[in-house]
């Protein structure tokens, strides 16, 4: 399990260790020797598995730094998980000097994202229709590409990729390797896999052990009293950070509503928000700000928390693949993770297929009303209107909250550095003087405006 018994040069090595990675995952374990001898994968793996270094490593160790051209792509389904993939393989690149990752994803200005290609990049992350655009422009160049990775393939197959997909590889080499990573093993991925991948190899790491951990839990629910069950839910397990899937955007709205009014701090997700919107909420939740995000499957994909104690289906999944989807989210990395699925008399039919023996169907009426219970987050989020673009560190937003506004560092949280704003979790008791004293005083000698989200 050791990555020096992989053929690694002594930078990547010695980087791997100083990052922390001492050993291999179950995933990098089976996929890696494969990986560096240029076969093409098709590995079954969930976020969380790290998967990400797994692709991440065999890339770079066969990238030509000198040669300044795109040698590799990684496709994924949304502009998070591409942001995330981005910033993990900066992370493993730092065994190499100057290797440059550029993102390319929908939703954001196409103006500075030309500006950065043109400048060169070695590795190319990025979101399927946007890549194909600058492909198409001719901006975007594929000749030299060595390695194609297409991360979260079932979930890109489901937000109906498929075209893009096959359109972005009419760009590319067919002598490449290409890398298959799903989830789930639908039919669609199979055929994915034979017509862009060649003698593709598979690969599956028995998670059973993580699975296991966790609980899942059923109740038959009517719409009537859909609110309170979740609230009972909630008050009756006391988790720390919650998703409630909802099917649609309406229901997230109108159900975010409704906890709030009862004291429980919910946030809604879907894909109707602006960018910026989601980004706030997507920050809020991951920084602790917010306890409870109400979110639509599509709005939820990439989203990276680390520990999830609790994953509700407020509404039932329209497939066992989807439920595998959401409730994986809980449970991560040995933790404890519980998953509750609210089902009605209409579609019991379906609910019924996911008894087996280790799930849990029990009555709704099992769980106590517990009066006055609250959910409220121990931190709230400071936006400061600068960031990346800036040269603002996150030592220097430290610097400026301790040092001048005098807080302790046990009260602030995370620090997440954009390009052009700067969020930090701030617990709740001190957040007012955070936001007095930055309003008032400077970051590195400048004024920034500040407001709390
Ligand atoms: P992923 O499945 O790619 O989303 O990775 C999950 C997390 O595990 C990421 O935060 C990685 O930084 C981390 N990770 C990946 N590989 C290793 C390893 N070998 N040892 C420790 N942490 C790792």
């Amino acid at each position: 399990m050791s990555f020096s018994s992989l053929d690694l040069s002594k930078e990547m090595l010695e980087n791997l260790d100083f990052i922390g990675y001492e050993s291999m995952t179950p995933i990098q374990a089976e996929a890696l020797p494969l990986i560096l001898q240029n076969k093409d994968l098709i590995a079954q793996a969930k976020t969380g598995s790290g998967k990400t270094a797994a692709f991440g490593i065999g890339l770079l160790s066969k990238l030509d730094v000198k040669k300044f051209r795109v040698q590799s792509l990684v496709l994924c389904p949304t502009r998070e998980l591409a942001d995330q993939v981005a910033k993990e393989l900066r992370t493993i690149a730092k065994f190499a000097h100057n290797i440059k990752v550029l993102t390319l994803t929908g939703g954001v200005a196409f103006g500075p994202q030309l500006g950065s290609l043109k400048h060169g990049a070695h590795i190319i992350v990025g979101t399927p229709g946007r890549v194909l655009k600058h492909l198409k422009k001719d901006i975007l160049n594929l000749e030299n590409l060595e390695t194609l990775v297409l991360d979260e393939a079932d979930r890109m197959l489901d937000m109906g990729f498929i075209e893009e997909i096959q359109e972005v590889l009419s760009f590319a080499p067919t002598k490449r390797q290409t890398l298959l990573f799903s989830a789930t093993y639908p039919d669609e991925i199979m055929k994915l896999s034979k017509s862009i991948q060649q003698d593709a190899v598979s690969v599956k790491t028995k998670d059973i052990e993580v699975l296991n951990k966790i609980t899942e839990r059923f109740y038959e629910v009517e719409d009537a009293t859909k609110v309170q069950a979740l609230i009972n839910v909630l008050s009756n397990f006391e988790p720390t950070n919650v998703i409630v899937f909802c099917n649609t955007k309406l229901e997230c709205d109108e159900l975010s509503k409704k906890l709030q009014d009862k004291k429980i701090d919910a946030l809604a997700l879907h894909g109707d928000m602006e960018q910026y919107d989601r980004n706030d909420v997507l920050v809020q939740f991951s920084n602790n700000s917010a306890s409870v995000l109400v979110a639509t499957d599509v709005a939820a994909r990439g989203l990276d928390i680390k520990e999830l104690s609790m994953v509700i289906n407020y509404d039932l999944p329209h497939s066992t693949e989807t439920y595998t989807h959401r409730i994986g989210r809980t449970g991560r990395a040995g933790a404890e993770g519980l998953a509750f699925t609210f089902y009605n008399e209409r579609n019991y039919e379906y609910a019924k297929e996911y008894e087996n023996d280790t799930r849990i169907f029990e009555d709704i009426s099992k769980l106590k009303t517990i009066e006055g219970y609250k959910m409220i987050p121990e931190f709230v989020t400071l936006v400061i209107e600068g960031g990346k673009k800036d040269k603002l560190r996150a030592g220097d937003i430290l610097g400026a909250l301790t040092g001048e506004a005098g807080l302790k560092g046990t009260a602030i949280g995370k620090i997440d550095i954009y390009d052009k704003q700067a969020y930090v979790a701030i617990q709740n008791a001190e957040i007012d003087k955070a936001e007095t004293r930055l309003k008032k005083g400077k970051i590195k000698n400048k004024k920034f405006s500040v407001w709390v989200l």
